[in-house]
């Protein structure tokens, strides 16, 4: 038998509830470093292959020291008419906050420079703490915290986005890299790392082992820490991670269409409006989020020209698609191609978060294109509704929960 079967006689093997469609299964942790898949859905439940505690307490502690000189270090500097402009990365949201997009300037603020530190610094504490032995009370808490940032830390996605925008700056201006930016590359880098190597199954066991709960098909499978408990303990919190316990999450129907509709709505002005304004040969010319991926290709950057048009243009597209096909399998209760709907939600919730890299782009370029009228940048009305649309689409992906296609599957006997 393979190594995720159900099998009699269990040797290291814990019961699980799958999170994407609800499956009790028996893992059997005992052979290898393979993937654990789901039996049904064949959703991985588990991978251990390159994954440690201590690599992802390494990589976890090096992206938050980065990330400190990342903050305060000069970022970007420019040049023109004899003057120069610099940029630390605060100063992204502060001069959009000055030029009157308090919302967005408030969101990318929170996405670059809030988040990933309280991430890391929540994730350092948890690893080396487990790492020492110390199995404070608070770890599961913590833990939990660390993961739900992991979607909206978004020092990745600003790497991509520093380097399209330093694409862009160098043929409009001079442009040089401050020792933040540097350190900024590292950390992005090392934060692909820490996701790589954590193997978030083996941290939960750390903090308290899994149980066998009485009666395992009515059982209650925590969506943050597959914890499984009793079904009487519906709505009260997991004793392990602190995450209120439901058998399926309330209202999830309603509010994932309430939050994709809205999406579809603003994705209209995010297209047809300028995006961003930026100074070609001298003169501010603004373009929208297709023209922006032509100019790149114009520019003999090609590659990137491909990532943008996946980050800016596909993957809204696909994100609101697949939501929209995902609540309409639910609603029609169809039992017709329900891995596939299930590999789709699943690549909607990783994948979504990389469209925030146009928003990160204007966001590098505007404190260093502030020099006269002819050479300035900055955001244009399709900003703020182009990063509603990615905001709401994270959090419609979050409030979906999977699980309700394969029960209204299932109620259709
Ligand atoms: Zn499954
Ligand atoms: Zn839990």
């Amino acid at each position: 038998m393979s190594a995720l079967g159900l099998q009699a006689a269990p040797i290291e093997m814990d019961c699980v509830g799958c999170n994407e469609c609800g499956t009790r299964q028996q893992l059997d942790r005992s052979g290898g470093n393979g993937i654990l898949v789901c039996v049904t859905c064949r959703t991985p439940l588990e991978r251990r292959g390159g994954r440690s505690l201590a690599a992802a307490l390494a990589c976890s502690s090096a992206t938050l020291l980065l990330l400190l000189p990342a903050n305060l270090e000069v970022f970007l500097t420019t040049n023109a008419l004899g003057v120069s402009r610099h940029s630390i990365l605060a100063s992204t949201a502060g001069v959009m906050l000055s030029e009157g997009y308090t919302w967005l300037s408030v969101v990318i603020f929170l996405l670059i420079v809030v988040f990933p530190l309280v991430r890391f610094g929540l994730l350092t504490y948890v690893l080396g703490s487990l790492y020492l032995g110390r199995r404070r009370p608070w770890l599961g808490w913590m833990f939990r915290w660390a993961n739900r940032l992991e979607a909206w830390a978004m020092t990745d996605v600003l790497l991509l986005a520093f380097v399209v925008a330093y694409a862009r700056l160098e043929v409009a201006i001079s442009v040089h890299l401050g020792i933040g930016a540097v350190a900024l590359i590292g950390a992005g880098i090392l934060s692909l790392f820490t996701r790589a190597t954590l193997d978030k199954a083996m941290v939960w066991r750390a903090i308290a082992p899994d149980q066998e709960p009485g009666h395992p098909t009515t059982s209650i499978a925590c969506t943050q820490c597959e914890l499984l408990v009793e079904a009487k303990h519906q709505g009260e919190p997991c004793p392990r991670c602190g995450s209120a316990l439901y058998r399926r999450q309330p209202a999830s129907i309603p509010y994932t269409m309430a939050l994709t509709l809205a999406a579809l709505l603003l994705y209209i002005p995010a297209n047809l409006y300028p995006l961003a304004t930026l100074p070609i040969d001298y003169k501010p010319t603004s373009y929208t989020v297709l023209q922006g991926v032509i100019d790149l290709a114009k520019a003999g950057f090609f590659g990137l020209a491909v990532l943008v048009f996946c980050a800016s243009f596909a993957i809204p597209v696909l994100k609101l698609v697949g939501l929209g096909w995902c609540v309409m399998s639910v609603m029609t209760r169809s039992r017709r191609h329900l891995v596939a709907k299930t590999r789709v939600y699943r690549t909607v919730e990783e994948i979504g978060r990389w469209s925030m890299v146009d928003p990160f782009v204007i966001g590098c370029l505007t404190p260093v294109l502030d020099y006269s009228a002819q050479i300035h940048g900055g955001a244009g009305p399709a900003a703020v509704p182009f990063t509603a649309v990615v905001v709401l689409t994270i959090i419609s992906a979050k409030t979906f929960d999977p699980r309700l296609m394969w029960d209204a599957a299932r109620s259709r006997s």
